[in-house]
């Protein structure tokens, strides 16, 4: 039987689940997106109606888990954050209940660091210098594009930097203007770009292939986009909260290798919780995408390390991130009360 308690942080407008029993507590974070029709309320909405349920769990093993993965989904969709964050929850419990980490549960090995490629939002020429001045000697920089699909700040970047590079259009360019940006990229020697266009074009999309890999993110949100992954694609962008939690994103990383396609743990704006859930799933995976919790100024989480891009394991069983003094209404960082969702 758990108790259930949860948090918000409005930093990051993201919810925490805390769940403890014997005298342990494992913690589970949502950071829910618009553009998934998430949000904080709607995510504490769903825990709110399925917490008796929730509380009556119980878990002795992995299988366990994955047992409760599709119950989950009964009890809170059309969550998918909602189902992330309590997923979470019972994996961090059940390493801690069993003294370990959570990677070692998954894969049988304890986490290594993990390189992560970070973000360069779009930026003006003069903001752009001093981004690329901030990632000196960082070993992966994704740069996000837009419609006008402008290649200038990747040929600055790769001008000044060492670093390989990724392009990320958020599904924005035209497929009229694909083959020819993609052969571009390729010169520069891109190393990949996700998302290059909508969805629905991504489906359209027949031509041969491109001059560089591309990664699905928008396209691919659940397990079942795997079995429909458009032809354009030769890997795709695992994100905990779009999934529904780390069992349904070990299972697309495992089927995903199955398949020879590459793989890649992303995030959205997260505290250091959901980072080391990320960065568990990324010991398997080819890329990892996981700088949200450098970007924050207010961390909720101690945990995994963020040093020049790369993340540095945290200390502890579980995911090897604890909650900050009071984020769960304790000063003193103590087991949270039962019932206050
Ligand atoms: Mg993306």
């Amino acid at each position: 039987m758990f108790r259930i308690a949860r948090a918000r942080r409005s930093a990051v407008a993201n919810v925490f689940v805390a769940l403890s029993a014997d005298g342990i507590t494992g913690y589970g974070e949502a950071s829910p997106n618009s553009f998934y029709d998430e949000t904080a309320e709607k995510v504490s909405h769903a825990l709110r109606g399925a917490t008796p349920w929730i509380e009556g769990l119980r878990v002795r093993s992995v299988a366990d888990i994955e047992r409760l993965w599709d119950e989950l989904w009964a009890r809170l969709a059309p969550s998918r954050a909602a189902q992330c964050a309590v997923d979470l929850a019972l994996w961090d419990w059940l390493a801690k209940a069993e003294q370990t980490r959570v990677s070692a549960l998954l894969w049988s090995r304890a986490p290594a660091p993990v390189a992560t490629f970070c973000t360069l939002g779009l930026s003006t020429p003069e903001e752009l210098e001093s981004k690329i001045d901030e990632l000196e000697g960082f070993p992966l920089v994704k740069l996000k594009s837009d419609q006008t699909a402008d290649l200038d700040p990747v040929r600055r970047v790769r001008a000044r930097s060492r670093a390989r590079i990724a392009v990320d259009a958020n599904g924005s360019w035209a497929a009229s203007r694909l083959e020819a940006l993609a052969s571009s990229l390729g010169t520069m020697g891109v190393e990949f770009l996700e998302q290059p266009l909508p969805d629905s074009a991504a489906r359209e999309w027949s031509a041969p292939a491109l001059a560089l890999p591309v990664m699905a993110d928008e396209s691919c949100v659940t397990e079942t986009d795997l079995d429909r992954l458009p032809a354009l694609y030769s890997g795709f962008n695992i994100k905990l909260v779009k999934c529904g939690g780390l069992t349904a994103g070990a299972r697309m990383a495992r089927r995903g290798a199955e398949r020879g396609l590459s793989t890649m743990v992303g995030c959205m704006l997260e505290s250091s919780l959901l980072i080391g859930a990320g960065a568990a799933l990324a010991q398997e995976t080819k890329y990892a995408d996981l700088d949200g919790a450098w970007l924050l100024s207010d961390d909720p989480f101690d945990g995994w390390r963020f040093e020049s891009g790369m993340l540095l394991p945290g200390d502890g069983f579980g995911f090897g991130a604890e909650p900050k003094p009071g984020v769960f209404g304790e000063p003193d960082g103590a087991a949270p009360r039962p019932g206050s969702l």
